[in-house]
């Protein structure tokens, strides 16, 4: 059985997250990781505790849903409420980071952004990460999936 790379096993997390999202306009994933450990992930969603637009529909101002917190914010965020240091690690997100994301991810110490989909790749994204010496990757992700009856006979063969 082929081993999974890094690249592809992180981002598989982001879409696993992506699965939890509560606004079905767009659903992304966040996976932040540091030394090829993960130490954050986030999906766009409301405040805890707050109302699901997949329950009471989606509260739109401009066109943009403003209920939800972005992936890659919940992500930080959830470093930042657990005093877990983002300097030097790396984000994988499934679609390009909106322009506040980019910002947030920039100041945050985060050196390299692995996206999966173009999302209204913002110029100015692109030229504050490139100031900022963030490199910006795009890594798709190849189809995944779990045979775990072959996982099994495998793990039987190697007793
Ligand atoms: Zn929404
Ligand atoms: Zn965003």
């Amino acid at each position: 059985m082929e081993r999974i790379s890094w690249n592809q096993y992180f981002m598989a997390q982001s879409h696993l997250l992506a699965l939890r999202s509560t606004c079905e306009r767009l659903m992304v994933g966040a996976t932040i990781v540091r030394d090829k450990r993960i130490i954050a992930g986030g999906y766009n969603g409301s405040v805890s505790g707050g109302v699901h637009c997949i329950d009471e529909g989606c509260y739109v101002i401009d066109g943009h849903c403003v209920r939800t917190v972005h992936a890659e914010m919940n992500a930080l965020l959830q470093c930042s409420k657990f005093g877990v240091a983002t300097d030097g690690a790396e984000i994988y997100v499934t679609h390009f980071p909106c322009l506040q994301c980019s910002k947030a991810i920039i100041q945050s110490g985060i050196k390299k952004v692995y996206y999966a989909s173009d999302y209204k790749n913002h110029p100015y994204s692109l030229e504050l990460f490139k100031d900022s010496h963030v490199q910006v990757e795009k890594v798709e992700l190849v189809q995944v999936s779990i045979h775990l009856e072959q996982a099994i006979e495998s793990n039987k063969s190697n007793d």
